[in-house]
């Protein structure tokens, strides 16, 4: 520990004595539980002095400020990664196991805040991370869920989804701020008066409100000091702070203000890439977006008195369109609380606001009707209604003869508010979240836009930190790679390419795959210990792990499993290098078809898993609640990446990094950021198969794919089609399977059968996956490309993607935190 002097002694002498003040207990008697929150104290004593240092920082040198707003921040444990951070992780695991204490168990007594579902919130975590890393002043935004992301139990093969209640023994790592409440408000009615200098003033009435009380979490640098904040609102009924007299005496109005608080955060909506269409969700955003406002907008009134230096100070990236009522929020407080005139609120708006989109997937496009956004939110909807006007007049004038224009484009159209519009109206930027996906935002789904707003569109990429998902998920490459190339990489992961060198060197080869070995016994232990199943770790760990959707197209991955083992059943003796497909997922609890590929993939796995005669060859694994923690370990056992979403479908993907810097050998289709890990990586160190994201759109639009004719014309797809449906895998119940077999085949059954093109891609998946066992045979080769590709994962970390942001979009300046600036 460079920076904070890591004393061994004080280090220990503080778990013993905070197991003491907490328990009452000594050591020896202490729970691991009570271990973990005693250290995790003892390390929050070393944060709280960095955290002071860098609010000091941002006071004494006034420096724009980036506000993140997310629904979500998959955050995953904090102990293990604030150690790296700290730099003192193998001090404080030598210190714990001078106290017979081991860390790794330590560690896992801490839950996952998993306050997200999947990609959007985990990006959210590692920009956060990223962030503090650079030195750039952000604060993340965001909802302090009482119960995150479900816990993902397996009974019978099928999903069950039991609450996470991830606060039940109190979650160290956070800091209460009531001295920092705001109030928001819901429904009431706007009336319009005429002030003494005969301007319109809007006054909210009626309404129903709650405090919203932020939550501070710590967000450490690595080894620079700067600790920046993650604000997560709760929610608590106004009773509990001031009270006016009228308000007291109205019982019924204390019991709702009281439910309105109690309901509020109380759960994640479990949906990834599609919208539940809840009033409580749209609740869910204006409050922490009203109340992450007003906050920022406060600490800018702090040190400025003339609001229009607002975008100067102050940057707000909304994640996705589920921040999007952030424009019309922040026009309401420029407008009303600061009695600004509306070109001079929308000037300072649309300098301040920026808007990334995530997806082009119609079912994720958040719109909401009329009916319930006006009635939630009067005032708001009037903002939106006017600048709807204005915007349409825009169009009017940018497209003069074209009448299809307003109804393409228009803000308010069809009793519905579209967010997403309004995001882009509002905003100085619009980015994609990798090449592909951007072109097609500018080409096709946002072309209108893009012609009116060619300048508002950039491209960022996606990344992830390699503190996390290196250092921390995979300490022994960590150090290999350190050993070989020194340890810069782990702030400029570009400095990775030195590997390259190394990648044709036998003897690294050889270290490489033993380290990949130690990394597929640790996970072949912890399936042994959840699934009670045998997997050989000498056999090709192939893997998918992700959200459960049907354009991730796991049940490709599945159907091609069936497709395998009816080979090998065949062909007994033909050439077969042992593999384990393991599957990771958790499907929105609604979302049927997606809970039933689930209970396919185990009922394959029970079959295969169980069959004597195919010796162990096929092995099917279904990690239970797939989520942060155990995400590290995979990626570090993996051999080969599962990236196989229908082009054109997945924006970017993080998971697919994430493999590719452990070593992990990416099969996958030209989507996504799988298109730039390609060009990376080379074409001989990566299995690309399948239609092009040109050939998928080509087919949509002229409608013109039929399914059935693969099914009648090849006859291994036909058997492995027939076989869901013939009780093969679910001898009690042959019809289970059904709705999954529908979907490929049935138009009757789904708009479109085989809506992802699974059969359309399913022989050129077949011959990829017959190259990667070719390829597998030669294990040097094999190595020479698992080494190439951590070699050249340097473009995919968030770092790379921050800075992006901060040169073309939020222009902010590093900061540098001196411990001993006040003391
Ligand atoms: C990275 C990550 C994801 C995103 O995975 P994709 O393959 O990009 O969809 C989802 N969940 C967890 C826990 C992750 O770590």
């Amino acid at each position: 520990m460079k920076n904070i002097v890591f004393n061994k002694d004080a280090f220990k002498k503080s778990v013993s004595d905070n197991v003491k003040n907490l328990y009452r207990k000594t050591l020896t008697e202490a729970s691991r539980q009570e271990i973990f929150q005693a250290v995790s104290y003892t390390v929050k004593d070393v944060i709280i002095d960095q955290w002071i240092a860098t609010q000091h920082v941002l006071d004494r040198d006034d420096p724009k400020i980036l506000y993140y707003m997310s629904m979500e921040f998959l955050m995953g444990r904090a102990l293990g990664n604030n150690l790296i951070n700290l730099t003192c992780y193998n001090e404080v695991k030598e210190a714990l196991a001078e106290m017979g204490v081991d860390l790794n168990l330590i560690e896992d007594e801490e839950p996952d805040p998993a306050l997200g579902n999947g990609g959007l919130g985990r990006l959210a975590a590692c920009f956060m991370e990223s962030l503090a890393t650079l030195g750039y002043p952000a604060y993340g935004c965001g909802i302090r869920y009482h119960y995150g992301m479900f816990r993902q139990k397996i009974k019978d093969g099928f999903q069950i989804e039991e609450p996470d209640d991830w606060l039940k023994n109190g979650y160290p790592f956070e800091l209460k701020r009531p001295e920092h409440s705001y109030e928001v408000k819901f429904g009431g009615y706007v009336s319009a008066r005429t002030d003494e200098t005969g301007r319109t003033r809007f006054v909210h009435e009626n309404y129903q409100s709650v405090m919203a009380i932020p939550y501070d979490m710590p967000i450490i640098g690595y080894n620079n000091n700067v600790v920046n904040t993650l604000m997560i609102w709760d929610a608590e009924p106004k009773q509990s702070f001031e009270l006016d007299a009228f308000d007291k005496g109205d019982y019924k109005k204390a019991v709702e203000q009281q439910n309105l608080a109690r309901n509020l955060v109380e759960v994640l909506y479990p949906n990834d890439n599609h919208i539940a269409g809840k009033e409580l969700r749209l609740k869910q955003q204006y409050f922490f977006v009203s109340a992450s406002l007003q906050r920022a907008v406060d600490r800018f009134k702090k040190n400025h008195a003339d609001i229009s230096m607002l975008p100067e100070k102050v940057a707000i990236q909304m994640n996705d369109t589920h921040p999007t009522v952030a424009v019309a929020e922040l026009m309401r407080i420029l407008l009303d609380d600061e009695g600004l005139s509306w070109d001079e609120a929308w000037s300072i708006t649309t300098k301040t606001c920026a808007y990334t989109n995530h997806t082009i997937m119609a079912e994720a496009l958040e719109k909401w009707p009329i009916e319930i956004f006006s009635r939630l939110l009067p005032r708001i909807y009037q903002i939106v209604e006017e600048i709807n006007r204005r915007f349409i007049l825009k169009i009017q004038e940018e497209f003069p003869n074209d009448g299809d224009k307003i109804r393409k484009m228009a803000i308010i159209y069809d009793g519905q508010v579209k967010m997403a519009h309004l995001a882009i109206a509002a905003s100085y930027s619009v980015n994609g979240v990798a090449r592909l996906h951007t072109e097609i935002l500018k080409k096709r789904e946002l072309n209108d836009f893009y012609q009116m707003f060619p300048q508002k569109f950039n491209n960022k990429t996606n990344g992830i930190t390699q503190r996390r998902f290196l250092m921390h998920g995979n300490p022994l490459l960590a150090s290999w790679v350190t050993e070989h190339i020194g340890a810069d990489w782990i702030t400029n992961l570009s400095y990775m390419s030195k590997l390259a060198i190394y990648a044709d060197d036998e003897k690294m080869q050889q270290e490489f795959m033993n380290i990949k070995y130690q990394n597929k016994l640790r996970l072949a232990k912890y399936i042994q210990q959840h699934n009670g199943v045998e997997v050989d770790p000498r056999s090709i760990f192939d893997v998918q792990v992700k959200r459960l959707h049907e354009y991730k197209r796991q049940l490709l991955n599945i159907l091609h499993v069936m497709y395998l083992y009816n080979e090998l059943k065949e062909h007994p003796d033909m050439e077969f290098i042992p593999r384990t497909f393991i599957f990771g997922a958790k499907a929105a609890a609604g979302y049927r078809n997606a809970k039933l590929t689930i209970k396919l993939i185990n009922s394959v796995a029970d079959v295969i898993n169980n069959d004597k005669s195919i010796d162990g060859k096929i092995k099917v694994v279904f990690i239970e609640d797939y989520k942060v923690s155990n995400a590290e370990l995979i990626f570090a056992a993996a051999d080969v990446s599962e990236q196989i979403s229908t082009a054109s479908k997945e924006a970017s993907g993080t998971g697919n990094m994430k493999f590719m810097l452990n070593g992990a050998l990416t099969l996958g289709t030209m989507d996504g950021a799988n298109v730039e890990i390609a060009e990376e990586v080379g074409k001989d160190n990566i299995f690309i198969f399948g239609m092009s994201a040109d050939e998928v759109i080509e087919h949509e639009k002229k409608r013109d794919y039929d399914p059935m004719q693969i099914f009648n014309q090849d006859q291994d797809v036909r058997k492995v089609l027939m076989q869901l449906i013939n009780g093969m895998y679910s001898p009690n119940d042959p019809e289970l399977f059904r709705d999954l077999y529908n979907s490929l085949l049935n138009t009757q059954c789904t708009q479109y059968a085989d809506t992802y093109f699974i059969l359309a891609d399913f022989r050129s998946y077949v011959e990829a996956q017959k190259r990667v066992m070719e390829a597998y045979k030669d294990e040097k080769n094999w190595a020479k490309s698992a080494i190439l590709n951590v070699a050249h994962s340097g473009k995919f970390s968030s770092d790379r993607t921050i800075q992006e942001y901060v040169d073309d979009i939020w222009h902010l300046n590093r900061i540098k935190v001196d411990l001993d600036i006040d003391e």
